[in-house]
C-alpha cells in the first residue's frame, strides 16, 4: 500500500470510532456535537486555525476591556505579528508533532479530530492501534465540554486546563470504558496534570454519583475552590 492509502485507512478507522461513540456521548450528555470528521494535520491549515483563534481573542479582549472593536492600527499590528510569527509557528508545529505517535487535536468548523502523520514511517502505520477508541472518545469529550460550558481553550488558565483534561480523561478512560470492544486497551500512561485532573473528577463522582459528570464543565470552578480549601 502507498503512504496515502495507509493514511486514508487510518483516518477511516478514527472516523468509524467517531461514528460509533458520538451518538452515545450525545445521548449521555444531551448535547449535539454536529458533524465531526477525522482528518490529517496540515501544518499551514493548523497555523491558520491558531491565528484565526488569535484574532477572535483579540476582538473579544478589546470588546471586554474597552467596549469597542480593535482599532485599524491594532489590527495592522496584529497582522504584522502574524507575518513575523508564521514561519516560526510552522517550525514549532513541525517540531511539536514530529513524532511517530497518534496525536489528536480538536478544532471547529467542521469539528475535527486531527491526526498528525508528520514523521510517520510506513511501519508506524502497522503498529497496533488498540487505543484508538479511547483517544477518539477523549477528543469528543473535549467537544462535549465545549457544548456544556460554552467556553474555549484560549480564555482559560491552568486550573481550567487541568479540569478540562481531567474531564476528557475521565470520560474516555473510565465512564465510556464499558462501551469499548473487548480487544480495546486503555492507555494509562499520562502526565501529572492529566492524572491530577482525572483524580479530581473521580473524587467528585465518587462523592456525588455518576450523574454529577454532566454538571462539571459548568461548575468546576466552585468544586476547585472547595477541593483546595
Ligand atoms: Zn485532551
Amino acid at each position: 500500500m502507498t503512504r496515502d492509502e495507509l493514511q486514508r485507512e487510518f483516518i477511516g478507522k478514527i472516523q468509524r470510532c467517531i461514528d460509533r461513540y458520538q451518538p452515545i456521548l450525545e445521548e449521555q450528555f444531551r448535547v449535539d456535537l454536529g458533524r465531526v470528521v477525522a482528518k490529517p494535520l496540515i501544518v499551514g491549515e493548523f497555523i491558520d486555525h491558531c491565528f484565526a483563534k488569535g484574532r477572535e481573542q483579540l476582538r473579544r479582549e478589546t470588546l471586554a476591556k474597552h467596549g469597542r472593536e480593535p482599532t485599524s492600527l491594532r489590527w495592522a499590528m496584529y497582522r504584522l505579528e502574524e507575518l513575523v510569527t508564521r514561519p516560526l509557528g510552522s517550525m514549532l508545529t513541525y517540531a511539536r508533532f514530529w513524532f511517530p505517535e497518534f496525536i489528536m487535536k480538536s478544532v471547529s468548523n467542521p469539528s475535527a479530530v486531527i491526526v498528525s502523520f508528520l514523521g510517520w514511517s510506513k511501519s508506524d502505520f502497522m503498529k497496533p492501534t488498540v487505543c484508538l477508541d479511547q483517544w477518539t472518545v477523549h477528543e469528543l469529550a473535549h467537544n462535549v465540554w465545549c457544548c456544556l460550558a460554552n467556553d474555549e481553550f484560549e480564555d482559560h488558565d491552568r486550573r481550567w486546563r487541568i479540569w478540562n483534561e481531567g474531564f476528557a480523561h475521565y470520560v474516555a478512560d473510565v465512564s465510556m470504558r464499558h462501551h469499548y470492544p473487548s480487544n480495546v486497551e486503555v492507555d494509562t500512561d499520562w502526565s501529572g496534570d492529566r492524572e491530577d485532573g482525572k483524580c479530581l473528577l473521580a473524587a467528585h463522582i465518587q462523592d456525588q454519583g455518576k450523574k454529577a459528570l454532566i454538571s462539571i464543565p459548568g461548575s468546576w470552578r466552585t468544586l476547585d475552590t472547595a477541593a483546595s480549601e
